[in-house]
Order: structure tokens, then C-alpha cells, then sequence
């Protein structure tokens, strides 16, 4: 159990700061977490899924619950998010902690990226998704929507951005939420980044926990800002010079 709370600690923590950053209004936002130790709760219970996930066949994920506010999450994670168990085919998954939360809506999302992390072996265990203003106004900027005119800006914006996010990151153009076709697209992207941008919705990070996905989102966030800052007093900014980029990111941590 001290484990899970643990985990809890990193839920209370990362929900408390996007809120505090105006991130994740009325219930915007969510994360899982694949758990990497047992938790021996069962349910005889099973809700189908429509995509089926071999790859994480038995898993269990700590997720956040459909309609909780972020602020209520900060307040009590426990009695906000649930854990549920994948079964053994990966079809349907069973949920094992009391009460009446279910999962949130953007669960096939959250799955797909957890199953294409699996696929590839790779060792992220955690996924959030928030609705950063920052970011979701760069991609009302039709310039922006472009995934590489939208990397040389948050590259130029800020050093941390090359030093910590060297890939950038991918653009998802506009899609249903909760679809299998934005879930697919997301996927796709985070093949090759960290951190994925949906067009006029928000962004999703991966990461080996949720502090470590949150720093990703925290960094993109500040280069855009830095960026609206500029702007909005009247100028474009000047940005880093191709030279200082290339020395940001020959630097070794
Ligand atoms: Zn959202």
C-alpha cells in the first residue's frame, strides 16, 4: 500500500500545479499510470474495450475518474482516480478499487499510448493530458499548426526547450476527442516525442512518472509564453540564434 500512496503523493502533487497554472478548467485533464507492482484486488466485473490492448494484457493503471476536477484530485486523489486491471486478452479491463468511479473518457487514448510504449519496450509508465492555455493558443495561430514552424518557435523561445525536449514536439491536428482516430494519431506521434500537441485542445506527455511528464509539458508551456509575452508587448522576439542552439544542445548532463 505505501507503494500506491506513493503514487497518490505524485497524483496530489502534478494535479496541484496545474491547477495552480490555470491549466484545467471545470474537469479538463487526466493521467494514468501503469503500475510497477502487484496489487492483488480483483472484480468479476468486465467492461469491454473497443480497441483491444494485448500488450498490456493484465496491467494495472491508476487513472484519473470521468468529470473529477483537477482541484478535487489535488485535494484527494483516492477518491478521485480508480485502478483497473487489463484482463488476460486484452479486451476489456475490470475495476478493482471501491466505490463508484469510472475511468475517464479519454481512456482509449491513454491505453493506446501505453500499449505503443510496451510494443517498443521503452520504460514510460506514466501519461497526462491537460488543456495548457499557452499552447492551445499557438495552435490557433494557422502558421503554427505546422509541426516544424511550430518546433523552430518553441526551440528559439527558451534553452531549456533544445536541452530537455531535443525532438520537439508532434502536432496533432484537430480530431474528436475520444476517438479511435485521434488515438491512433497520437500514438503516431509519440513514437517519435515525448510530447503531443492536439490542435486546439491541449497536450499529452509521457515520461517515466507524472513529475517527469509534467516538467515536459511545464518547459513547452514557458517557450510559448515567453513567445505571447513578446507579442503581446509589441514585438516578435528575437529568439536564439541557430549558433546558440546547437551549443545548447551539445550540452551533456
Ligand atoms: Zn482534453
Amino acid at each position: 500500500m505505501s507503494l500506491l500512496l506513493d503514487k497518490y503523493g505524485e497524483i496530489l502533487n502534478v494535479a496541484s500545479l496545474i491547477q495552480k497554472n490555470g491549466w484545467a478548467e471545470k474537469n479538463a485533464g487526466n493521467f494514468s499510470i501503469k503500475l510497477d507492482f502487484e496489487d492483488d484486488r480483483v472484480s468479476d466485473v468486465s467492461i469491454p474495450l473497443s480497441t483491444s490492448f494485448p500488450m498490456l494484457s493484465n496491467s494495472v493503471f491508476l487513472v484519473t475518474g470521468r468529470g473529477k476536477r483537477m482541484r478535487d484530485i489535488a485535494k484527494n486523489p483516492i477518491e478521485n482516480t480508480l485502478l483497473i486491471r487489463i484482463s488476460s486478452k486484452g479486451d476489456s479491463y475490470s475495476i478493482i478499487t471501491d466505490g463508484d468511479v469510472v475511468p475517464t473518457s479519454e481512456l482509449p487514448t491513454h491505453l493506446a499510448i501505453h500499449n505503443m510504449i510496451a510494443e517498443r519496450g521503452s520504460d514510460e509508465r506514466a501519461v497526462v493530458h491537460s488543456h495548457v492555455t499557452e499552447l492551445i493558443a499557438l495552435t490557433h495561430i494557422k502558421e503554427y499548426c505546422n509541426q516544424k514552424k511550430l518546433n523552430n518557435l518553441l526551440l528559439q523561445m527558451h534553452p531549456e526547450t533544445i536541452m530537455f525536449i531535443p525532438k520537439g514536439v508532434g502536432f496533432v491536428p484537430f480530431m474528436m476527442p475520444g476517438s479511435t482516430e485521434i488515438a491512433n494519431a497520437t500514438i503516431e506521434t509519440l513514437k517519435n516525442h515525448q510530447i503531443a500537441l492536439w490542435e486546439k485542445h491541449g497536450v499529452f506527455s509521457i515520461a517515466d512518472n507524472i513529475n517527469n511528464c509534467y516538467d515536459l509539458i511545464d518547459i513547452i508551456a514557458k517557450s510559448a509564453k515567453i513567445y505571447f509575452l513578446c507579442a503581446s508587448a509589441g514585438t516578435l522576439p528575437q529568439g536564439l540564434s541557430e549558433k546558440q542552439l546547437q551549443e545548447l544542445g551539445e550540452i551533456e548532463f
